[in-house]
């Protein structure tokens, strides 16, 4: 046990969320709790994780969630393990929610996206189709996030075109899409930087500069393709080659990473393969093994095309292997899942509360300890 690398839960405490500070010791070995100096409130070494509050072995749960993190269908588990469905489920759901969060701290992040790449999938489920919305940087292969509907809809493209802009500096972009019109409504709409002039009111919108749009247009024949269209929406064919260059290295408009990790996510998740059997019934279940998958694919897998190659003498090479979030610099080695489900998402600063008068001395103590 560390008592350097675990912070206070207790919303209360003026020391929540912060790490090293020295306020946080070992409160019971055998229990495996700390301790609050701060608020004197005790917590386990698990607390913030999917693992809080199991008697499950934690190894066991490691093991059943990156079989399913890895498409193993929930009936094989059960019958391996001796596990009830219910509980296979439910730590599905904790681990969903665990990786969505841990997205969101660390994936969500302003960086230089360069060219990214949306796509939707149709997912049938018991009695109703939902659609599935996931956008992909390319230069990475970071998966930036995912967002279900029932409809196909401005609704769905612009809730995923939000998670890109939470990913996004900005600077020049381009996307492609398919050949969906609300893509370009929905970008245009999303990627708007208020104008602020020190007046009252709600300030104007202004559309980022050097955004690219672009589409590819696939034409069928008895669902066949007999001929793709690439159409630039918006900006211009040299920012686009000039793009396309920086992230691809050669090639044209396309849509053909997104397309791959569609794949991916198909093959991952029982509910998404085709003609299958394995319908899922709730849209959060959905939700929850798409950020499992997602998040296992970002953190805790090499992809072989993000390999870099290390020039040794005598015209040796050396690769190094890779993860998207190696490539994306958001940490420099590959998680195992035990790591990822065990990361602990920093809770946001403690806020003085509001009162009337000027604050007591205690407060402003605290104040400047714990806020500064
Ligand atoms: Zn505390």
């Amino acid at each position: 046990m560390d008592p350097q690398t675990v912070f206070c839960h207790n919303p209360a405490c003026p020391a929540r969320g912060q790490v090293g500070k020295g306020n946080i010791g070992v409160h019971s070995q055998k229990d495996r709790r700390y301790i609050c100096r701060e608020c004197n409130s005790t917590f386990a070494e698990t607390r913030g994780t999917p693992f809080y509050q199991l008697r499950m072995a934690k190894d066991v749960v490691v093991l059943v969630v990156t079989l399913l993190a890895y498409g193993c269908p929930i009936q094989a588990i059960v019958a391996a393990f001796g596990l009830d469905e219910r509980t296979v489920v439910s730590w599905q759901e904790r681990a969903g929610k665990h990786c969505e969060g841990v997205h969101q701290h660390l994936v969500e992040r302003p960086r230089d996206l360069g060219q990214v790449q949306g796509d939707e999938i149709r997912v049938k489920m018991q009695g109703a189709i939902v659609w599935m919305a996931m956008a992909i940087q390319v230069r990475t292969r970071l998966w930036l996030g995912g967002t279900l509907s029932t409809c196909r809809d401005t609704t769905l493209i612009t809730s995923l075109m939000q998670k890109v802009r939470a990913c996004a500096l900005c600077r020049p972009l381009l996307f492609c899409a398919d050949g969906c019109s609300t893509y370009v409504k929905a970008i245009r709409a999303v990627f708007r930087e208020p104008l602020r002039f020190g007046q009252k009111g709600r300030p104007s919108l202004r559309p980022w500069d050097n955004l690219c749009i672009a589409q590819v247009v696939k034409q069928y024949v008895r669902k066949r393709v007999v001929g793709v269209d690439h159409r630039l929406v918006q900006g211009s064919m040299a920012q686009v080659n000039a793009l396309l260059r920086q992230t691809q290295g050669r090639g044209t408009i396309n849509t053909a990473y997104i397309e791959r990790l569609n794949a991916t996510f198909r093959s991952r998740i029982a509910a998404l393969v085709r003609r299958g059997r394995a319908l899922a019934r709730q849209t959060t279940t959905l939700h929850q093994a798409m950020y499992l998958v997602g998040s296992v694919y970002n953190f805790c897998t090499y992809h072989q095309s993000l390999r870099m190659a290390i020039h040794l003498p005598a015209n040796r090479r050396h690769w190094v292997p890779r993860t998207p979030a190696i490539a994306a610099g958001i940490t420099d080695h590959l998680w195992t899942v035990e790591e990822l489900l065990s990361f602990q998402v920093p809770l946001p600063r403690w806020t003085p509360p509001k009162r009337r008068g000027r604050p007591s001395k205690a407060t402003k103590a605290l104040i400047a300890q714990w806020c500064s």
